[in-house]
């Protein structure tokens, strides 16, 4: 039993608690972060953003000198995948940095308790891991214990023949036939993956339209692209049935009105994620969640017992990296005592697909929804010569502004390194820019931003 008292006891190490830890500390607060996996970083780290962007990297390189290596006159004979060192490689570049996390808490001196953590009051919880437990006692609670892949439920999980994201991640060697059930961002970024090494790939969405809720104009493009590149879609299908058998998963549809027996050798399940809080013993202490799970917050992060805070995936929102760690920051400072203000128009949303699809504020359907005269421009990257020289010029910019003001409200990219261009945007919607401002704007040439540039002209008219 300790004694001690921390300022703030932050649960769960994920982006949006290992940054609430460190920004506490970084504010003068005695900060303890609580972390029941044996390594910090969270899905993001772990099993999420980082993992899934090296395989696509690493498959994307591979897609390339098979198949537009030539363009550029590389041609490359007898290229082989070493899937086994593509996951090694995966797997040394999360090490390397989770140790980065482990020695940013050392140098903020954030105290790091490995276990699960369970409320005994609003002020205490027990941390129960490696056979021991200990009592943490803090005036502050930041809950930051993220989210879960949702099942189907008559298709559970067994990460060998029916896969959530993390199971996908970690596969010994691609498979020759996958279903991807959904397509959304976490479906077609693994799809992409295994589409790349050979593997057949086909998605059951529910859906008439794919990642949504992305612009709808982008989406069609994104769809006749990624088909192009062999990935097949039932759009508008429903998953009726399954069943996993030793060598393979049978799966019955509902496609295109007729019911369809489709089989597979493994499955993901990429239907969304839900709010994680298992053994958290929120109920015991009375803290309220919404019909779906989430933890239900003030302004200020606030939940209905005044001393615990929450943040990230396991409250309202989108369920991104980056917002869960401006909520991080947001968070320690308003229990340091301060103010901050965090625009959620300005939270890009990327989905690093080939080519990559990014987006800010509002999209045209959305704008027209809350009332808005709008003016919308968009470009083709098709005359952009860098992305000539790149060589892959396929994909668009659409900018939206509010026709009177002339303020940028939103911007759509899809096209080569959305994914960087799509900061100009976020900075454009946060400081009020209007159409004007960026249009007076020298952007360097040859550069993939002068699409962005192009769309503001055409919007501006
Ligand atoms: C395949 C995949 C790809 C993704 N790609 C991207 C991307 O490219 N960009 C992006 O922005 N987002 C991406 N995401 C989403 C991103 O990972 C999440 O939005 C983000 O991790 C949420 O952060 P968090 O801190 O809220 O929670 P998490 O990262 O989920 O962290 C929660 C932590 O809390 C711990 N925990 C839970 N309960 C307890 C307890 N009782 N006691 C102690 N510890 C506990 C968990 O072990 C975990 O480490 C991806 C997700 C997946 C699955």
């Amino acid at each position: 039993m300790s004694e001690e008292i921390y300022d703030v006891a932050v649960i769960g190490s994920g982006p949006g608690g290992y940054v609430a830890a460190l920004r506490a500390a970084e504010l003068g607060l005695k900060t303890v972060c609580i972390e029941k996996e044996a390594s910090v970083g969270g899905t993001c780290l772990n099993v999420g953003c980082i993992p899934s962007k090296a395989l696509l990297q690493s498959t994307e390189y591979y897609s390339f000198l098979k198949e537009d290596g030539a363009i550029h006159g590389i041609i490359a004979k007898d290229i082989f995948f070493d899937f086994e060192k593509t996951q090694q490689r995966k797997s040394e570049i999360v090490q390397g940095l989770v140790g980065g996390i482990n020695m940013l808490f050392k140098s903020q001196k954030v105290t790091l308790k490995q276990g699960n953590a369970k409320f005994l009051t609003p002020s205490s919880v027990i941390v129960e891991g490696g056979g021991s437990s200990e009592e943490i006692k803090a005036k502050h609670f930041i809950l930051a214990t993220g989210s879960e892949p949702m099942p189907l439920p008559f298709l559970p999980f067994d990460e060998k023949r029916i896969l959530s994201s993390t199971g996908a991640l970690a596969l010994s060697a691609p498979p020759k036939k996958m279903v991807v059930i959904g397509a959304g961002v976490i479906g077609v970024e693994l799809g992409s993956v295994y589409n790349r090494l050979g593997t057949d790939v086909t998605f059951i969405e529910m859906l008439d339209r794919i990642c949504v809720p992305m612009d709808a104009t982008v989406s069609k493009m994104l769809l006749q692209i990624l088909k192009k590149q062999g990935l097949k879609f039932h759009l508008g299908a429903k998953l009726l049935n399954g069943s996993a058998g030793d060598t393979e998963v049978t799966l019955t549809a509902d496609i295109d009105g007729k019911e369809t027996i489709l089989n597979a050798d493994v499955v993901l399940v990429a239907v969304g994620r839900r709010p994680y809080h298992l053994g958290l013993g929120l109920k015991e202490i009375g803290i309220a969640t919404t019909s779906k799970g989430f933890v239900i917050v003030d302004g200020n992060f606030k939940t209905n017992v005044p001393t615990i805070f929450a943040i990230g995936d396991l409250i309202e929102g989108p369920m991104l990296a980056h917002k869960a760690s401006t909520e991080g920051v947001a968070v320690a400072e308003i229990i340091a005592g301060q103010n901050p203000y965090i625009n959620y128009m300005t939270i890009p949303n990327v989905i690093y697909t080939h080519p990559e699809v990014a987006a800010v504020g509002l999209s045209e359907e959305e704008a027209i929804e809350r009332g808005l005269q709008i003016k919308v421009g968009t470009a083709s990257f098709r005359s952009n010569p860098r992305a000539r020289c790149v060589g892959y010029s396929e994909g668009m910019v659409k900018v939206i502004a509010e026709a009177q003001s002339l303020r940028i409200v939103g911007a759509h990219i899809i096209g080569p390194q959305a994914s960087e261009l799509i900061g100009e945007a976020s900075l454009a919607i946060e400081r009020h820019a209007t159409l004007g401002d960026i249009a007076s704007l020298s952007h360097a040439h040859p550069t993939l931003s002068e699409t962005f540039h192009e769309a503001v002209l055409h919007a501006k008219g």
